[in-house]
């Protein structure tokens, strides 16, 4: 079995995005529907058994970065424990955390002694009243307790997610480059992608990013940058300070050429494409009682399956999974 998993189209991946749960305690409304409850029961997920056999056999097919993602992972019991296991694996060299970061003040000590080095953080707002109203009833303050531990812990880099809406927080792109400027940390502007009924609809609220590009640059001095890890985001900098701005823009300019990751879902379901619905499930594998050397082999075949592109704007309507349920 060769080393390396290259996909159709010459891409190598190596990179997983691994779900550990797909519940949340927010409902951004891009994301969940208000009051949703549809939930996988937790015996569907992963165990951390599971989870470390299944990230091993990645590791040992060449992947180096796993990102622990869900709905919110800060929701897993025990999740630094699972990060401790996964940081331990010969050939992973970065282990980092997506979360919403309201119980990430109780928790940042604990996952930065475990190995997670580098943290994205979703902040859609800086005012408690939009915020909560985005969130489905989230408190900012509970997030900015969260960011300011993971700093003082000394997470590096910490980034900012912040899905443009408009007339919802477009207002607030250069109030978020401030706050970023004063705490040093990375801003990260995301276009709204149609991921289920929700982000269908607030697609109406979409904003082109090229254009807010534009407009940043007309109060900020803005040069070309790259980041290390940076994925799919493109970079500019703040001249004259340390702070990157990232552009993602899966609508207005697609960058699925590059695409080097997949997803892992919490059940076990190993997705090709955040926007097509190609997948394998893992779990009835596992739990079967496969071998080490059958996983890496259905690895293989996965990625095999893994299409050339989304299409997020030719059929807005294909995929119906909410992101929390693919992990984000
Ligand atoms: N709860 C964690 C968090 O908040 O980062 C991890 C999962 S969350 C689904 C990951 C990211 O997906 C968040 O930054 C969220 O804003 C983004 N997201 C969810 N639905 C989206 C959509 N329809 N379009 C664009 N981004 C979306």
């Amino acid at each position: 079995m060769t080393a390396q998993l290259i996909d159709r189209f010459q891409r190598t991946i190596e990179y997983v995005r691994l779900s550990v749960t797909d519940r949340c305690d927010l409902r951004c409304r891009y994301c969940l529907p208000e009051g949703y409850r549809d939930f996988q029961e937790p015996d569907t997920w992963l165990s951390f058994d599971e989870i470390e056999r299944v990230v091993r056999a990645f590791t040992e097919l060449g992947v180096a970065r796993i990102r622990l993602t869900g709905g919110e992972p800060l929701t897993r019991r025990d999740l630094p424990t699972l990060a401790a296991r996964l940081a331990r694996l010969p050939g992973l060299d970065d282990l980092s955390l997506s979360t919403n970061a309201v119980q990430l003040k109780k928790y940042a000590a604990d996952l930065h002694r475990a190995g997670v080095r580098r943290l994205n953080v979703s902040l859609d707002s800086l005012h408690a009243d939009r915020f909560a109203a985005i969130t489905g009833g989230g408190h900012l303050n509970k997030v900015l307790d969260g960011l300011m531990a993971a700093k003082a812990v000394g997470f590096s880099p910490i980034k900012l997610n912040m899905v443009v809406m408009r007339d919802v927080n477009d207002d607030e792109i250069e109030d978020m480059v401030r706050f970023s400027l004063e705490h040093g940390f990375t801003l990260r502007l995301i276009e709204t992608m149609p991921l289920g009924e929700t982000g269908r609809a607030a697609t109406e609220q979409f904003v082109d990013l090229q254009k807010i590009r534009q407009r940043l640059a007309e109060t900020f001095d803005l040069v070309p940058a790259v980041m290390p890890g940076g994925g799919p985001a493109r970079y500019v900098q703040v001249a004259g300070t340390d702070l990157k701005i990232g552009f993602i823009t899966p609508l207005s300019q697609h960058f699925c050429e590059t695409c080097n990751r997949v997803r892992l879902a919490a059940d076990g379901t190993l997705y090709l494409c955040l926007g097509q619905n190609d997948k394998v499930e893992l779990r009835p594998l596992l739990r079967q009682g496969i071998s080490n050397a059958e996983l890496k082999r259905q690895i293989h075949a996965a990625i095999a399956l893994k299409p050339e592109r989304h299409e997020f704007k030719e059929q807005p309507r294909k995929i119906i999974r909410f992101m929390s349920s693919t992990g984000g």
